[in-house]
């Protein structure tokens, strides 16, 4: 009996760490002792055996005492403490592949990028090549005293629950078993689609120090939109990412916009992705065809003869922002979640054509005028997948405090 309570009480510390901390990361403010406890429910009690706990293991420190009221004592604000723990982030994407190690407070500790174009590309290659680099950064890592809680992969495709990438088509890759890989097995990293770990990247708190402002709240419910060459999607309720039963949710680049449209990369007919999608964009606006429709020059030029006000383009953008309008309708008809996040290569064009979009979208809602669409721009949009799969990797700590702790 003796070892069952001892159990317990570790279970239930290790869960009151986890709340605490997560209350601490939620708020934009720092807390003292007696704000958490009343926030969380915990006794004074229990708070005074869990916050040197956390302060001994450097994952919070003590701010300066501020006077709150005019009697009592001063009360000592608890500043979340980004220099002990990192998350590492790992995303293989349609542009390059690279690596980010994030902290608690959501600061960049070591970062790398190698861009080039991936059609037909390796895996096996390129996996053992982003091993390398992280190795190093490892050792960077492990030079600055800290410690990598955990590890998320961001992919352009679909994942199963059992390690397996089912396809990536725009890297021409398909039924990988990604534990085949020494770097997935070594840092025991939790692969998912790039949308759905762009879409956690959005939630302020979910793993770092939330900050000031933000487009929406830590327990909002919106659709966030990836779009590249392929348009991806996840569907955030409640502030938790909705996976499906698969983990395939969201995948809105793949609602039929047409019927009778043009054949998808999937094979259905009228996507969303062949419309909307980056390589179709270049195609529609005549820049280039193919292959070099994928490259980012086209993008960029794509981008140019927008703003010079190129005809060819503006019908071909206009186009899209017609498909983009239907399949966002129908995503909320379905889902009846109004706020849509539009994320990557959308975010060019500015909230100017985020505007355009709502106004199109909205008469197709079945509850319009009551319900309208509010498309919103990305605050986070420096390769959000990115840094999603690094909070991934951060959430084990959230989760797991004990697992990372000296109980002394
Ligand atoms: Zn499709």
């Amino acid at each position: 009996m003796a070892s069952l309570k001892s159990i317990n009480q570790d279970d239930l510390r290790n869960h009151n760490l986890s709340v605490v901390l997560d209350t601490m990361i939620r708020s934009v403010v720092p807390m003292s002792r007696a704000e958490l406890a009343k926030a969380t429910g915990l006794t004074k009690a229990t708070m005074s055996l869990l916050v040197p706990m956390l302060i001994s293991n450097k994952v919070i420190r003590e701010g300066s005492p501020v006077s709150t009221a005019m009697y009592g004592r001063p009360s000592t604000p608890l500043i979340v403490d980004g220099g002990r723990f990192c998350g590492l982030g790992l995303q293989i994407n349609t542009d390059g592949y690279g690596f980010t190690a994030l902290d608690l407070n959501g600061d960049t500790v070591v970062e790398e990028w190698v861009g080039q174009s991936m059609n037909d590309s390796n895996p096996d290659e390129i996996f053992s090549k982003l091993d390398v680099l992280v190795r190093q950064a490892e050792k960077t890592i492990r030079a600055r005293s800290m410690t990598v809680t955990g590890c998320g992969l961001a992919l352009p495709g679909l994942v199963t629950d059992d390690m397996k990438l089912l396809t990536a088509r725009n890297l021409g890759w398909s039924r990988i078993d990604l534990s085949r890989f020494d770097i997935v097995r070594r840092l025991d990293a939790h692969p998912d689609n790039e949308a759905n770990m762009a879409a956690l990247a959005q939630i302020p708190g979910y793993a770092t120090q939330r900050r000031q402002g933000g487009i929406v709240g830590p327990a909002d419910s919106f659709i966030y939109i990836s779009t590249d060459i392929g348009i991806g999607g996840a569907v955030v309720l409640e502030g938790r990412v909705q996976t499906g039963e698969h983990g395939f949710a969201g995948e809105i680049g793949h609602v039929s916009v047409s019927f009778d449209g043009p054949v998808c990369s999937c094979g259905r007919r009228g996507c969303l992705e062949a419309y909307a999608g980056r390589r179709a964009l270049v195609e529609a606006a005549g820049i280039a065809q193919g292959v070099n429709a994928t490259r980012m020059e086209a993008i960029d030029e794509l981008q140019k003869r927008w703003n010079s006000g190129d005809g060819a383009t503006i019908q071909a953008v206009d186009r899209a922002v017609g498909a983009m309008a239907s399949g966002i309708a129908s995503a909320i008809n379905v889902l009846d979640i109004d706020t849509v996040i539009l994320g990557g290569l959308w975010e060019r064009f500015g909230g100017a054509l985020a505007r355009r979009i709502e106004r199109r979208t909205s008469p197709e809602i079945g509850g319009f005028p009551y319900v309208q669409a509010h498309v919103l721009i990305p605050e986070v949009n420096a390769r959000p997948a990115l840094q999603g799969a690094a909070e991934v990797g951060l959430r084990c700590l959230l989760d797991n405090p004990v697992a990372f702790m000296n109980k002394d």
